[in-house]
C-alpha cells in the first residue's frame, strides 16, 4: 500500500487500435515508455499491440528493457553526449540535434564496429529540441561525412514546451524540408517522424499527411487521450492505470482550520471556505508518492488538500472507514510521479501471456 494497478490488456488494446488508425495513412508508431520507466511488460504490451519501435528518453530504461529480453528496435528520445558509448551499445536509433554528439556517437560506433542510426530533430516553433531549418543542410552534410552513422530520417516535436499545435502548416514544413534534403543529397529518409500524442487532431483532419510516416506515442497509448485538450480518443481505454490508497483516519471535523493562520507545509498561505462540520477522510498517500493534483477520485470524492504523506478527502456523501480503500484515475503527471515513487507498488492485473486475441 499504496499501489498502482496496471491493465496490460488495456494498454495492448490501445496500442493496437492506434496502430490500426495511423496505419490507414501509412504512419508507423513508436511506443514511448518513459512515463512508465521502461517497464518491460508494458513495452511488451505495446509491441504486441503493433508498435514498430520502443522509444524512451532514458538510456537506463532502454538498458533495462534490453536486459529483460525485449526484441524490438529501441529509440532514444534524448541523447546525452556523456553517454554516447552506452547509446551506441544499447540503442538502434537516437534523436539528435547537436553535431558534437553525433561525432561522439560516430567515434564509439567505429570503436565498437557497429553502425548507429540517427533521426535529426528539426525546430518548428515549440522551442524545445531541434536544429534550425536553415542549419539542416550543413548538419546533414557533416553527418554524411561521419563513418558508422546512418541518417534514418528527420523529425520534430511540438506541444511540449511552447504548446505549439501540430497543424497542416508545420507538418507540411517538415515534409517540404524532407523532400528538399532528399533531392539535394540524392538520398531517401526511412523515417519522417511528425510528433507525439498531440498530433491526433492534425491526423484526423488531414486529407494528406504528406511525407510524415511515423509518430512517437506515449500518453495516447497509456491513458487513451490526445494531448492538446486531453480528450479521450474514441474506443480507447482511459483507465489502464488505477491508484489505490488506504484510509487511515475518518472523522467529522470543521471545514476551516482554527487558530492563527501562517504558512502550510509547502510555504503557501491558503484560503478556506466554511461549509460547517463535515466528514473528512485521510489517506496514506501524499506528495512524496504522487502529484496529487493529477488524481481524480473514482467515487467523486473531493480532494481537499495534501501534504508530503497525507491526502485529505471530503467524504460527506460517501462515508469512509479506517482501512477502506479508495481509488483514483491518473493524468500524465500523476502517472509519471506514481511510477517513479519507490513507495507505490506496481501490480499487473492481467498478463501478456494470453495476448492472442
Ligand atoms: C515524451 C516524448 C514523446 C511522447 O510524448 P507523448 O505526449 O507521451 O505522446 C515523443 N517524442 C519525444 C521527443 C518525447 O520526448
Amino acid at each position: 500500500m499504496p499501489r498502482i494497478e496496471i491493465s496490460l490488456s488495456h494498454i495492448r488494446d490501445n496500442a493496437r487500435r492506434l496502430s490500426q488508425l495511423y496505419a490507414q495513412k501509412s504512419i508507423s508508431l513508436m511506443g514511448v515508455s518513459k512515463a512508465v520507466l521502461g517497464e518491460p511488460s508494458i513495452a511488451e504490451a505495446m509491441i504486441q499491440g503493433g508498435v514498430s519501435f520502443i522509444a524512451d528518453s532514458r538510456i537506463e530504461n532502454i538498458e533495462k528493457m534490453r536486459k529483460a529480453g525485449l526484441s524490438t528496435q529501441f529509440v532514444l528520445l534524448r541523447t546525452p553526449i556523456s553517454k554516447a558509448e552506452s547509446v551506441v551499445q544499447n540503442v538502434d536509433i537516437s534523436l539528435n540535434t547537436e553535431i558534437e554528439t553525433v561525432k561522439k556517437l560516430s567515434f564509439f560506433a567505429k570503436t565498437l564496429n557497429k553502425n548507429h542510426k540517427v533521426i535529426l530533430m528539426v525546430e518548428l516553433g515549440d522551442l524545445r529540441e531541434g536544429i534550425l531549418p536553415g542549419d539542416l543542410p550543413d548538419f546533414i552534410r557533416t553527418t554524411l561525412s561521419l563513418s558508422h552513422i546512418d541518417i534514418a530520417g528527420i523529425g520534430c516535436n511540438l506541444a511540449c514546451y511552447g504548446g505549439v499545435e501540430p497543424d497542416s502548416k508545420n507538418m507540411q514544413e517538415l515534409s517540404v524540408l524532407a523532400a528538399g534534403i532528399n533531392k539535394e543529397f540524392n538520398m531517401k529518409f526511412d523515417i519522417i517522424s511528425g510528433g507525439n500524442s498531440a498530433n491526433y487532431k492534425w491526423y484526423k483532419s488531414a486529407q494528406n499527411v504528406g511525407k510524415i510516416n511515423n509518430l512517437r506515442l506515449g500518453e495516447s497509448i497509456l491513458l487513451g487521450c490526445e494531448t492538446l485538450s486531453r480528450q479521450a480518443i474514441p474506443s480507447l481505454h482511459t483507465g489502464a492505470f488505477q491508484l489505490f490508497a488506504e484510509v487511515i483516519e475518518s472523522k467529522k471535523k470543521p471545514s476551516i482550520p482554527y487558530g492563527t493562520i501562517g504558512q502550510d507545509a509547502f510555504g503557501n498561505i491558503n484560503g478556506f471556505q466554511d461549509h460547517g462540520d463535515h466528514q473528512r477522510a485521510i489517506i496514506a498517500l501524499g506528495r512524496q508518492d504522487v502529484q496529487v493534483s493529477g488524481l481524480k477520485s473514482n467515487n467523486n470524492l473531493e480532494i481537499l488538500g495534501s501534504s508530503s504523506d497525507h491526502t485529505i478527502l471530503n467524504c460527506e456523501n460517501n462515508k469512509l472507514q479506517v482501512g477502506d480503500e479508495v481509488s483514483f484515475n491518473l493524468d500524465y503527471g500523476a502517472l509519471l510521479s506514481a511510477m517513479t515513487s519507490p513507495f507505490i507498488s506496481k501490480l499487473f492485473i492481467d498478463s501478456n501471456d494470453n495476448a492472442a486475441t
